[in-house]
This record gives C-alpha cells, sequence and structure tokens, in this order.
C-alpha cells in the first residue's frame, strides 16, 4: 500500500462568487475512503463548466466549504472497505463524483472504473464527463440515426467536440456553430461538416437552406440563454431540443404551448441521471473508451493549468477562449 500523508494540496471555497472564492491550499486533511469508497491519488482532474455554475451560485453548493471537481484520474493507494467492484490499490483509475480540485480524492468505487492498459490515465481524464456526456445524448436524449440532420452549438468546446466525433461515428449530418474561425476550422476538423461562425452569420437561414426548409431533427444546445430561440427555430417538426446547459447563462421558463407549433419534444438531460447505476456506468464507459481506440478519436485538452492556477482555468472556460479539455494538473 502506497504511503498516504495527512495533509494535501486542495482548492476550496467557503462561498459563492467570482475566481476570487476558490482558495488554493496546502494543508487540507487528506479524506479516509469510507465502506464503498477508493481513496485515488489523483494525477490529472478535468474541469468543467459545471464547476463554474458551483463557484458562481448559479447551482446552490450542495454544503460549504466545498472542493468543486466532477472527475480525475489517478491511482488508488486506498480502498475502504465493502463492495469496491474488484478495485484494488495501485489500480490506474478515472472517477467521477465530487471533490476532485484536491490531490486525494475518496471517490465511490461505484464511479470509478479502471483505464483500459493501452491508453494514457490522461486521456481517460480529458475524456470522461464530456464524452459520456456527447455519447448519452446522442443515444438517449435523441436516438441519432445516420442521415439524420442536428445542429450543435458552441462545436468546438469540450462536449461539443465529442459531440462532432462520435455524430459522425453514426454517420449523422452535422451543422456545428461556434464564435471564431479557429474554432470552426476545429469543429470541422472533428467532423462537423457543415459549420456556421455565429456571432456573425445568419444560422436559422445556413439551417434552413442546408435542410431544405425542414430544419434539424435534433439540437444539442449547451449554450442556453443566448441561443434556446434560435435552437428552438432550427428544430424540425417532431424535433428535439436538447437543452442541456447554461454557458451563457439559464433557460428563461417558458410556456409548453411553444412546443405545439412543430410537436417537438424539449429535454433538459443531465449526465448523471443516464450513468446512475453501476451498469450504465460501466457500459457507457467501456463503449466510450471502445471508441476512443477504435475510430481512433482526437482528445484535444486545450491546456493543462497547476492547481494552484485554477482561477486562471475558470476565467479561461468563462471567457471562451478554450477549445477541447481543460486539466489540472495538482503536482503544481
Ligand atoms: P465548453 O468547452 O463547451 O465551453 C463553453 C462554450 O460555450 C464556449 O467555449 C463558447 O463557445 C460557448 N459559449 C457561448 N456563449 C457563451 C457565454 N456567454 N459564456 C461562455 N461560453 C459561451 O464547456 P463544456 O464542454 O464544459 O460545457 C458545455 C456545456 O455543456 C455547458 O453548458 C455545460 O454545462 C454543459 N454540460 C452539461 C452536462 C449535462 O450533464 N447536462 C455535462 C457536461 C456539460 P463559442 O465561443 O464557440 O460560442
Amino acid at each position: 500500500m502506497a504511503s498516504v500523508p495527512d495533509k494535501m494540496k486542495g482548492v476550496i471555497m467557503e462561498k459563492a462568487g467570482g475566481t476570487e472564492v476558490l482558495q488554493y491550499k496546502t494543508d487540507l486533511p487528506v479524506p479516509t475512503p469510507k465502506e464503498g469508497q477508493v481513496l485515488v491519488k489523483n494525477d490529472f482532474i478535468g474541469v468543467n463548466f459545471i464547476d463554474t455554475y458551483f463557484r458562481s451560485g448559479l447551482y446552490p453548493a450542495p454544503s460549504l466549504p466545498l472542493i468543486l471537481g466532477r472527475e480525475a484520474c489517478g491511482s488508488i493507494v486506498k480502498t475502504g472497505g465493502g463492495d469496491t467492484y474488484g478495485l484494488q490499490d495501485g489500480d490506474k483509475v478515472v472517477w467521477m463524483a465530487e471533490g476532485a480540485y484536491a490531490e486525494y480524492t475518496a471517490a465511490p468505487a461505484a464511479k470509478t472504473i479502471k483505464v483500459p492498459k493501452d491508453m494514457d490515465a490522461k486521456i481517460g481524464a480529458a475524456a470522461l464527463l464530456q464524452g459520456l456526456t456527447a455519447l448519452t445524448l446522442i443515444r438517449e436524449a435523441h436516438h441519432v440515426n445516420k442521415g439524420d440532420w442536428v445542429l450543435v452549438h458552441a462545436a468546438a468546446g469540450g462536449t461539443g467536440l465529442w459531440l462532432c466525433q462520435l455524430l459522425k461515428a453514426v454517420g449523422a449530418n452535422i451543422i456545428g456553430t461556434a464564435s471564431t474561425q479557429e474554432k470552426v476550422d476545429l469543429a470541422t476538423k472533428a467532423g462537423a461538416a457543415h459549420m456556421i461562425n455565429y456571432s456573425k452569420d445568419d444560422v436559422k437561414a445556413k439551417v434552413m437552406e442546408l435542410t431544405k426548409d425542414q430544419g434539424c431533427i435534433a439540437v444539442f444546445d449547451g449554450v442556453g440563454k443566448s441561443t434556446f430561440d434560435l435552437s428552438m427555430d432550427c428544430l424540425a417538426r417532431k424535433g428535439s431540443m436538447i437543452s442541456f446547459g447554461n454557458a451563457s447563462g439559464a433557460v428563461p421558463p417558458l410556456t409548453i404551448a411553444r412546443l405545439s407549433a412543430k410537436n417537438a419534444r424539449l429535454m433538459r438531460p443531465t449526465l448523471f441521471g443516464y450513468i446512475a447505476t453501476r451498469e450504465e456506468f460501466e457500459k457507457y464507459t467501456n463503449e466510450l473508451f471502445e471508441f476512443i481506440q477504435k475510430d481512433k478519436l482526437d482528445v484535444r485538452i486545450h491546456k493543462t493549468y497547476p492547481l494552484s492556477e485554477v482561477a486562471t482555468a475558470h476565467e479561461d472556460l468563462e471567457g471562451r477562449r478554450t477549445t477541447g479539455k481543460l486539466l489540472l494538473d495538482p503536482s503544481k
């Protein structure tokens, strides 16, 4: 068993607010794993937009003080007993739960899984939450079939690049949006055959032109407030409006009568609702890893920041300056 110190580096917040509430500490207590948990020494930690929602207060913190962060890769250094799904000390794993912005996390074994032998753990950490989000969205929120016309907003973002690659793999006709030419080029490379720069072009007109006035059978919208109306306009009759995030702010309340014009479906799914059981988590994670390896998907890492520079990572993500995955290195 690896020796485990008493104290660790980590980032806590005591109240919601701007990035100034993120406090980097070097003397946080190392957690003790309880039954059904494994203590993981994190090598790389994923940053996700949801971390900014909890930091800003858009989503209320479950308790304070709070260690943010929902995914990481690393090695198991201790198990807490009980059912740990065969996981053992020394296993290289990725996990998805809470309390990731730290050197060590007591993660639930049910949401921890071994990284395939021939996969770099950093790739696993960069892929997990956003990759699973994209995979479950196109399987469950709206099952996308070959030839379907789909619209993906923020197509060069972390989740957006996953959506492009996975949708391409299933043979969908992808229309993507992004705010700069660099992002347009990246998403095109990832599989979006038709890209629109939504900071200057008329998205609805282009979508209608491409789809011969039919619109898209599914719209994947993680941008939220600023794109919701546009997304509804771009939807086909009997289409699925999949609103899965709030990067630009929360979508205001709406009346369900709005759906009747197109017999539309509206969903507000979360990844955690699709991987609630161990069986679902394993099934989708294994499928994602298989996609990465067989289809040689590009797991784009925007940048790895020292954990002590987590505020810059949040500012870059919220400032639309990133493409692909942001990671934190807790050793720095
Ligand atoms: P991204 O890497 O996609 O970053 C967000 C992108 O949104 C930006 O790069 C930007 O791209 C676009 N954007 C548009 N307007 C704004 C704005 N006002 N402020 C900031 N960004 C804006 O982040 P993630 O991949 O981590 O997350 C994408 C979305 O998916 C988020 O809403 C997130 O909450 C959601 N999500 C939901 C999950 C779920 O379970 N429901 C799970 C994972 C993610 P551009 O410059 O091209 O417009």
